[in-house]
């Protein structure tokens, strides 16, 4: 498969949020890295792709896994004593034993692909599954991470790879169990592969390189500092990211072996700064919660894999009443909608709370536009990127919500984005531009048909018995 997108020098838009408000009749020129060179209200210039419906920046998903996306939909029959996030970690690392590398590109291109149709335009992707099934590296030790880099280019979406650090089985250094050989690294090959995995990246606008510790039970606070410190300038001003507390099992064993919570003796132990993607800060003090707020940290929230697995509800209303940072990801990939992620991420809050738009700031009004400005802006800064939105500076991401749909007639433009989040209809993203290149078109990608009978070719042919 090649990429069939084409790069674009301008845009002309007749509804797009910025920063500033809804603009109408824009023109939004791009500069040749692909980012926002211009914003032009009125400008009557030629352009490449003309766009009638409500366009707004595109939606960073901060939080994937590619490779769990074989076990959606199989892991939903009751077994007795699995009926936890335990026992759906022992059927994910049994189903994800034995692939390889050309099966979990074929996963992820498909995915990317599918991510992109539906609003995403870039993913963080926190990778950990690096050596061959019996735990030895390829040959190539960034074999897995290079193909899921390619899966990104070939599906157009832009890419921050986090390879992921796994050097330990508790929070007791236990050693690792064996299913978790894959994941495994020691800290000098992992540096050899954060090396490989820099030098792929390159300087391809699309690519960029992060940092990830796969949790506190996995790698100690000492561990992270010292490999951060160590990788030197390739993680120089780079994002950091790790699961940090999504189930009580997880907090009460903290508690019972360093004496205090995961946020609590992370931020005791580290300095955690706007860098730092905490991911499922589900369980969290009122402490805590003021340390998230005032570190600027953004909280990485994926509220329907949360709900699937039943980890609890992230006290995001706090977090946004502080000033907070947040974004959504698709994590196990049960879903691949932000719409439907935020969504969620709203009803979870007015369930527990018995209230209404909750996640607006005062002021603010609409709903979506707010739940979605937020998840732009904390996705963004989950990949370090500092600018975002339709500005000039930031990237050349933007989606189209096609407006002339049924449902959205009537609508002013922040009540098309209510609808769109609330209300459906399933799918009304109809343009995807990511970088400038113009990469679904009419709700298309051109390469969705193909990847769709690799992905079917490949998940019949794999035995997950
Ligand atoms: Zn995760």
């Amino acid at each position: 498969m090649s990429t069939l997108s084409s790069q674009l020098t301008s845009i002309r838009c007749a509804t797009a949020l910025t920063p500033s408000g809804w603009q109408r009749n824009c023109v939004i020129k791009f500069d040749q890295s692909g980012r926002i060179e211009s914003i032009r209200e009125n400008d009557d210039s030629a352009v490449d792709l003309c766009l009638e419906g409500t366009v707004i920046a595109g939606i960073p998903n901060l939080h994937s896994h590619a490779h769990q996306k074989v076990i959606t939909g199989r892991a939903e029959h009751r077994v007795a004593g699995q009926d936890d996030f335990w026992g759906w970690r022992e059927l994910m690392y049994r189903a994800n034993a034995s692939l390889n590398p050309e099966q979990l590109q074929t996963i992820a291109t498909y995915l990317y692909i599918d991510m992109l149709q539906k609003g995403y335009t870039a993913v963080a992707e926190f990778h950990y599954l690096h050596h061959r099934p019996d735990g030895a590296p390829y040959a190539d030790r960034s074999e897995m991470s290079a193909r899921l880099l390619n899966a990104a280019s070939e599906a157009g979406i832009a890419i921050t790879l986090l390879p992921v650090l796994y050097c330990r089985g508790g929070f007791n250094n236990e050693s690792v169990q064996h299913a978790q050989h894959r994941f495994y690294n020691r800290s000098d090959d992992y540096l050899s592969l954060l090396e490989d995995c820099h030098s792929l990246c390159g300087k391809d606008p699309d690519r960029s390189l992060g940092f990830a510790a796969h949790s506190l039970r996995a790698v100690s606070p000492s561990d992270i500092s010292t490999t951060i410190d160590n990788a030197g300038d390739m993680l120089e001003g780079a994002p950091i990211h790790l699961h940090i507390a999504e189930q009580i099992r997880e907090v009460n064993d903290c508690v019972e072996i360093n004496g205090a919570r995961p946020v609590a003796w992370l931020y005791d132990q580290c300095e955690v700064t706007d860098r730092w993607c905490l991911v499922h800060a589900t369980h969290v003090d009122p402490d805590e919660q003021m340390l998230l707020a005032k570190s600027g940290a953004i909280i990485g929230l994926c509220p329907t894999t949360e709900a699937n697995l039943g980890d609890g509800i992230f006290p995001a209303a706090t977090l946004m009443a502080n000033n907070g940072f947040l974004g959504v990801g698709s994590d196990s990939q049960v879903c691949t909608s932000p719409a439907e992620e935020l969504r969620l991420l709203e009803y979870g809050q007015r369930l527990s709370l018995q209230r209404r738009t909750v996640l607006v700031p005062d002021g603010v009004g609409s709903n979506g536009r707010a739940l979605i400005t937020a998840a732009i802006t904390g996705g963004n800064r989950a990949r370090g990127e500092r600018v975002s939105g339709l500005q000039p500076g930031a990237r050349g991401d933007l989606i189209e919500i096609g407006s002339d749909h049924p449902e959205f007639s009537g609508r002013t433009p922040d009540q098309i984005l209510d609808t769109w989040i609330f209300s459906g209809p399933d799918n009304p993203v109809q343009n995807v531009v990511v970088g400038g290149k113009h990469v679904v078109h009419d709700g298309v990608h051109l390469l969705m048909e193909d990847a769709s009978e690799s992905y079917r070719k490949m998940i019949d042919a794999l035995d997950l018995t």
